[in-house]
């Protein structure tokens, strides 16, 4: 989806790395993060600053090798090294379908997958009241929703995933401000294959051991795909800069309003072929105010949940049959009455996907 946009920016996001540069690990010997590029820090900052998603003061960069690094991190840094069982690590259904898989591929004694925060909430009674880790995404991936932690212990720990906590997606109500927050480079600009997230960590000792697991992991994190970032973020930032160094020229969009354009307008696209076809529901999102952009929506996902109405129990296998793809909502702890589909592809993609759905009949 957004690779058109980027292909009109043309020359302005290109970068040219020699032999040279860029040679050692290092990359700030002052900072806690070692490893962290300083321009791409700089870029970080000052795109929060312009849209005003996220509390910086404070806080601790630590880059990833995307957000998938962090998460992995984070878990490892937020469990007690000692502790006298692995923690659960709890996020409310419909929840991002990795999470469980990448808390439980290695098998850890510090962290195991807790499932449902609903149920493990109602299970947790004052006698029994198991130490977690619950993960907070919001807006949420496959659903859409808005959410806030819904376990809400004085001893829980949080990590909040805003991978889609931008304003094509959603209205930006106002700078999230929580211990520790994920950011990634795939769902803000599209540049998944750059492979570069990063995390906002208010806590220092937190942010240290995040910084130790990736040392460890990978020796720190591409030096070239964080400058690439850097560039990136920095041409997004440009192009809100109205009247600053590389705005867009006069009618031109920016890039937030080229994309939530464009999730608009897919939105709308995809809830006629739902309309038309009758079988389906998608939920509806309630209208917010947006302060980066002085106007109200409703939240426009990069993913649609959607559900099949009637008798049907599989929709996943009753979409292949009209050859369209999606993920079962049981991948997302829901039943298989739930898929998810995405909305970033491009263009021509996502018409046929309308096409083939507008035509299904029962
Ligand atoms: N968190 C959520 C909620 C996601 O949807 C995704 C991507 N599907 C990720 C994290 C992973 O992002 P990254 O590419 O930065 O590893």
């Amino acid at each position: 989806m957004y690779e058109r946009y980027w292909k009109e920016m043309g020359e302005k996001t290109t970068l040219v790395i020699s032999g040279w540069q860029s040679i050692s690990y290092f990359s700030d010997l002052t900072n806690l993060c070692w490893f962290l590029e300083p321009s791409f820090a700089d870029s970080v900052l000052r795109l929060h600053k312009l849209v005003g998603n996220a509390v910086t003061q404070d806080r601790h960069i630590v880059v990833g090798t995307g957000s998938t690094q962090l998460f992995q991190a984070a878990l490892y840094a937020l469990c007690p090294p000692n502790g006298s069982e692995p923690m659960s690590v709890v996020s409310a259904a419909p929840y991002y379908s990795s999470y469980p898989l990448m808390t439980d591929f290695l098998k850890s004694g510090l962290y195991k997958w807790g499932g449902d925060a609903h149920r493990f909430s109602k299970d947790n009674n004052n006698n029994n009241r198991r130490p977690y880790i619950e993960i907070v995404t919001s807006p949420n991936n496959p659903d859409g929703s808005t959410r806030r932690a819904v376990v809400n212990r004085i001893d829980g720990i949080l990590v909040h995933d805003l991978a889609y906590y931008w304003p094509q997606y959603t209205p930006i109500t106002s700078p999230a401000d929580h211990d520790l927050m994920l950011f990634t480079v795939s769902k803000s600009t599209g540049h998944a294959g750059t492979r570069i997230g990063w995390a906002l960590v208010k806590d220092k000792e937190v942010a240290k051991k995040m910084t130790k697991f990736i040392e460890l992991n990978t020796i720190g994190v591409s030096k070239d795909s964080q400058l690439r970032a850097a560039k990136i973020l920095q041409a997004v930032a440009d192009s809100c800069d109205r009247g600053g160094v590389g705005s867009p020229e006069e009618g031109q969009a920016t890039f937030f309003e080229y994309s939530h354009n464009l999730m608009a307008k897919r939105w709308n696209q995809l809830r006629a072929a739902v309309e038309k076809s009758q079988l389906f529901n998608l939920p509806e999102f309630p209208c917010g105010f947006c302060k980066f952009s002085a106007q109200s929506f409703q939240s426009q996902p990069a993913f649609a949940w959607l559900k099949c109405e009637g008798e049907m129990e599989d929709c996943e296998s009753l979409l292949r049959r009209w050859r369209i793809l999606s993920r079962g909502g049981k991948h997302f702890g829901d039943t298989p009455k739930y898929v998810r589909i995405s909305m970033l592809p491009r263009d021509q993609i996502f018409h046929l996907f309308t096409h083939r759905l507008s035509t299904i009949q029962s």
